[in-house]
């Protein structure tokens, strides 16, 4: 198994590095409790980004908690 990497508790970012606030929306609690994810290359043209306010590219997890 692999190491589970940190995701995002408001927006679900997840980051392959321990990061202390996300830089997708300032939060600054993160869980590792989280299932699937989606990679967003262009935010402009994803629609997932549009539902889960993604504003940059970046991973994000489907599922918190
Ligand atoms: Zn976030």
């Amino acid at each position: 198994m692999v190491k589970k990497d940190m995701a995002c508790k408001t927006c679900g970012y997840v980051s392959d590095d321990p990061i202390e606030v996300c830089p997708a929306c300032n939060n600054k609690k993160f869980t590792t409790f989280w299932q699937g994810y989606v990679i967003i290359m262009d935010v402009e043209k994803s629609q997932v980004t549009k539902i889960l306010g993604i504003t940059i590219p970046g991973k994000f997890a489907l599922r918190i908690g």
